[in-house]
């Protein structure tokens, strides 16, 4: 035996059992956070916010100390002399945990205090001025997160622009200067679109969203529907109620999504449902043997939305797919259903209509709320736009886009809770998502019988092509690399346009 792979393996394995302990330690407090929205009583949260911290900061400390540092540089010399074995996971593994380390170790801890006050603080101001209308009270607290982010893009570093640093923490690897170049092709390409649409008037009954749909009922049908459909199996995920619908996980077998009902309003949780089975069923696809190391999750945020919004809106808002389940459906909710069809329903559940809030636009105008949140993110940082202007900004937008203009800032600017949490350059990765869906269900139905199963609501083939392209990889590929690899082009618009030019075509009878 001679002792050159011996050690190699050593030096490998002792990096992959702490980074397996790492792992289990976020896995905790993910777990905690599941609890704390979905189980624990309310008067909890105090000091359930201070356990979470603890096991919080614990874990960056760990992973950013000596005994980590020197585990990566002693794997990667090996890595280097070719002491591997050449193994690609390994290869992946050392990468992406070099990224993980030097991302983690380059803020200063007073950096990353002030930085976690200054979100405390503005969270708190965000409440309080969204419930009160004023934004005037949210600014100086949002002037001093933008100082922050500001200060943060210089001590990332970036090659173009500093936005590219904000982007980078969400989409590893897409430049500022791309997804200026996508959104302004899907702008232009799609404003038309809607201005057609809304022209048309209305394509369908849309009382029927508001009849009564009992909450049990919601819950029975939508999950057997995601077993069924989407392969979401009860012996390794479950539904819980939360007030903001989220996915999470703690290994690729304990999947946990939440949903929220509206009796007067099925669409919220039917949908939602399938979407959270979405980010769900990416998970559970990724590969075990990335199992309990930062491989293990999706690639990025945008490559997490394209899967829920392909099971959300590319099958579950298709004429197929209710031609196949709205008996189901119609079984479970015959007050509901009364008089309808598979198509009244289709047209109900696509309706296209300019609105104020983002969280509740539908397919064709969701894009826009995002590509103004990403103009004004952009001015904001380059120093072109003042705060104190951000109202104006934004109502100007939604005039220009979407032809509506919010009554009050609570209905507008002041809507996402995502400035006030420091979240910058987050709001492209939702488009981006959307654009992706569209980009691998084309490449995916470029193989007939995949496409033939698809026409009859059936998608076995389908999630396992998702799976073989997509979801194995966690995050060994970067969202540049699965765009390339599964549709043979970088990721752009072509897709999504052609398939909202196909569908909203059709349901309008646009010329
Ligand atoms: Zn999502």
């Amino acid at each position: 035996m001679t002792s050159v792979p011996e050690t190699a393996t050593t030096a490998i394995a002792d990096l992959r059992r702490r980074l397996n302990m790492l792992s289990d330690l976020g896995n905790a407090t993910a777990l905690l956070h599941w609890d704390m929205e979905t189980q624990m009583p309310p008067d909890a949260a105090r000091v359930r916010g201070l356990q979470m911290a603890s096991l919080d900061g614990l874990r960056h400390e760990l992973f950013t100390g000596a005994e980590t540092r020197s585990l990566l540089m002693a794997a990667e010399a090996q890595g280097q002399r070719g002491e591997t074995q050449g193994s690609e996971l390994e290869a992946d593994l050392l990468r992406v945990t070099r990224r993980d380390f030097d991302k983690a170790t380059k803020l200063p801890t007073h950096f990353v205090e002030a930085l976690s006050q200054a979100q405390s603080d503005a969270h708190h101001a965000w409440i309080q001025a969204r419930a009160g209308n004023d934004f005037a009270h949210f600014a100086p607290f949002l002037e001093r997160i933008l100082g922050l982010k500001r200060q943060y893009t210089e001590l990332m570093g970036y090659q173009d622009h500093p936005y590219d640093a904000l982007l980078d923490d969400y989409e590893p690897g897409i430049k500022t200067a791309q997804v200026r170049a996508i959104f302004a092709d899907l702008r232009e390409r799609t404003l038309p679109l809607l201005r057609r649409i809304v022209a048309a008037g209305d394509a369908g009954d849309y009382t029927v969203l508001t009849r009564l749909f009992p909450a049990q009922a919601q819950r029975e049908v939508s999950l057997r529907i995601a077993a069924e459909a989407f392969g979401l199996l009860p012996g390794f995920s479950r539904l819980d109620v939360s007030a903001h619908p989220f996915q999470t996980n703690f290994s690729a077998d304990d999947l946990r999504i939440t949903t929220r009902f509206d009796e007067h309003y099925f669409p919220m949780s039917l949908f939602g449902t399938w979407h959270e089975t979405g980010h769900a069923m990416y998970e559970h696809g990724v590969g075990r043997d990335l199992e309990r190391t930062p491989l293990s999750s999706g690639a990025s945020l945008g490559v997490h939305e394209s899967q829920s919004r392909l099971f959300e809106n590319l099958l579950g808002r298709s004429r197929a797919f209710w031609q196949r389940y709205f008996p189901e459906v119609a079984a479970a909710a015959p007050e509901m259903a009364a008089g309808q069809s598979a198509e009244s329903i289709y047209r109900a559940v696509n309706r296209v209509q300019p609105s104020l809030i983002r969280v509740e636009a539908d397919e064709v105008t969701y894009n826009f709320h995002i590509m103004l949140r990403f103009e004004i993110e952009l001015e904001l940082i380059e120093g072109k736009l003042e705060v104190a202007g951000l109202p104006a900004a934004w109502n100007a937008r939604m005039q220009e886009y979407l032809g509506v203009t919010p009554p009050s800032d609570t209905e507008g600017v002041l809507q996402d809770i995502h400035w006030s949490s420091g979240l910058m350059g987050y709001f492209p990765t939702y488009s981006l998502g959307n654009l992706l869906s569209a980009q691998l269900m084309e490449a995916a139905r470029r193989e007939p019988a995949i496409a033939a199963e698809i026409d009859r609501a059936e998608y076995g083939l389908l999630r396992e092509w998702l799976r073989v392209n997509v979801h194995q990889y966690g995050r060994r590929r970067t969202p540049g690399q699965i765009a390339e690899e599964a549709t043979g082009q970088p990721l752009n618009a072509d897709a999504y346009v052609k398939y909202l030019e196909g569908k909203y075509g059709d349901i309008y009878r646009l010329e």
